[in-house]
């Protein structure tokens, strides 16, 4: 496959207008392939990476009849969420409708929930009876959860005992019971292995809550129990609670019993290390391991793993030619599963999709994350990432490029960081549903 350069890439996410340097222009204007009828793609799933997708398919090129199949009326961000369990935000300030992707792009955008994909057939079928057909298919379904993996606890006992790692009613949920709690009561968090979706969100959380704790119920504790030995900003977030929440959070890595295997939900007990350890809790937040999203494991898109192969530079399936998997779902070299990552896959997808629509070099993708977490309302971190496609094939990170907040900072730092988070999620948010 013929590459171009990373100017150009960034030609073409700069501006739509920038299609020109790709010969793109010409797809615009034409909207046509092969002087055939326009294009049909569907994406599915609209989250970070399948509204981004849509939005800029049509910006590559208006005349694609692009329809985003999304099985929920308005999207609620993941993004955000901890700041809600926090007190920071309210849920209204993370739900993002989708009325902008078909009045300002004309993305028709079909609420229901695909139940198969046929690649032979080029369709997917929804659950109301309808039936799509399709000349590519983008797939971003996200993620779902390996429940066989913690016994005693299954989507029914979720229901009762959040895991809040899919943002909406199981956001409320956790909000609802920290509120209910006692003071003086412990919240016990369990913590997956990698991959799993946003590395440092389960810390993100951890602050919030201690900052809700320690403005009304200061006497309470949070207990952390991890699958691993080692987190994403460890050393950021290790002085952060230090320095606002002293004492309050406990961090139990793998190896010394923070692995939960089994859960008791009538008595709120959680047992570790193969029965070894047993911790009660107050409020239980469960996060279990993870694979891709159910749609993907219905469409034959994943492999062993539970994640899904693709092509690192046009995110097409290496099983199911003509189906691109981007976001949580797929496999994407160093990139961690973020929505800024969703973000990023998804608009060099849609270049991708376009020039092979044209049959032109696809470009060779150059990719960007950003995980912004707070620690506090006014206390700011932040991981920085840049990627490229290796020689090998496999997205990397570029060396020397990006990295984590300095220690040994001012406050005004650290408060300026937090100030950028939010600037994250309204630009985020803004490219992605607007
Ligand atoms: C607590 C928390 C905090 C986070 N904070 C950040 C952060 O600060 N920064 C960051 O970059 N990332 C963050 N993330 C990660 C981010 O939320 C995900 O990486 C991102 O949402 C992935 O986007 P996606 O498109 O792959 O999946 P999703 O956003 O989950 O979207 C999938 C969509 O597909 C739909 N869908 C699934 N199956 C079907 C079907 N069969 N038919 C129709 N529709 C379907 C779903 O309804 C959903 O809307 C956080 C995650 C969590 C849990």
């Amino acid at each position: 496959m013929k590459t171009i350069s990373r100017r150009k890439i960034l030609k073409v996410l700069g501006a739509g207008g920038a299609l020109s340097s790709l010969g793109l222009a010409g797809c615009a204007s034409q909207g046509v392939v092969s002087g055939k009828a326009a294009a049909k793609i569907v994406v599915v799933g609209g989250g970070f990476g399948g509204a981004t997708c849509a939005k800029y398919l049509k910006r590559f090129d208006s005349n694609l009849e692009v329809t985003l199949v999304e099985q929920n009326r308005q999207y609620t961000t993941c993004p955000g969420s901890n700041w809600v369990l926090g007190g920071l935000r309210g849920m209204g300030d993370i739900t993002h409708g989708y009325g902008d992707l078909n009045s300002r792009y004309g993305v028709k955008v079909v609420h229901d929930t695909v139940t198969a994909i046929e690649p032979g057939q080029r369709r997917v079928v929804l659950a109301g009876g309808q039936s799509l057909s399709y000349d590519r298919l983008v797939v971003s379904p996200g993620i779902d959860f390996r429940w066989e993996e913690i016994e005693g606890y299954d989507a029914s006992v979720a229901e009762k005992i959040p895991h809040a790692w899919k943002a909406g009613p199981q956001t409320k949920l956790l909000y609802d019971q920290l509120r209910a709690m006692p003071d003086g009561g412990t919240v016990l968090m369990a913590i997956p292995g990698n991959p799993f979706r946003c590395p440092p969100g389960p810390y993100e959380r951890a602050s919030m809550i201690a900052h809700y704790l320690k403005t009304n119920k200061p006497k309470s504790k949070i207990l952390m129990l991890d699958t691993k030995d080692a987190f994403s900003k460890k050393g950021l977030f290790e002085a952060g609670w230090a320095a606002l929440y002293p004492g309050m959070i406990e961090w139990v890595p793998g190896s010394s019993g923070g692995k939960v295997e089994r859960v008791d939900a009538a008595t709120r007990t959680v047992y570790a290390q193969s029965g070894m350890d047993q911790h009660k809790a107050d409020v239980l937040n469960i996060i279990p391991p993870q694979r891709a999203g159910q749609l993907a494991q219905i469409a034959g898109l994943t492999n062993e793993g539970g994640w899904c192969p693709v092509n690192q530079q046009t995110f097409e399936s290496t099983i199911h030619p003509g189906i691109h998997v981007i976001g949580d779902s797929s496999i994407a070299g160093a990139m961690p599963k973020s929505g800024h990552s969703a973000n990023s896959q998804a608009k060099m997808t849609a270049a991708a999709i376009v020039a092979m629509l044209k049959d032109l070099p696809v470009i060779s993708p150059s990719h960007v994350n950003t995980c912004y977490s707070l620690i506090g309302p006014d206390y700011g971190i932040t991981v920085a990432a840049v990627y490229r496609l290796g020689d090998d094939g496999a997205i990397a990170g570029v060396k020397g490029a990006g990295g984590v907040s300095p220690t040994d900072v001012p406050q005004q730092f650290r408060t300026q960081e937090a100030r950028y988070a939010e600037g994250w999620y309204a630009s985020i948010t803004q490219d992605s549903f607007r």
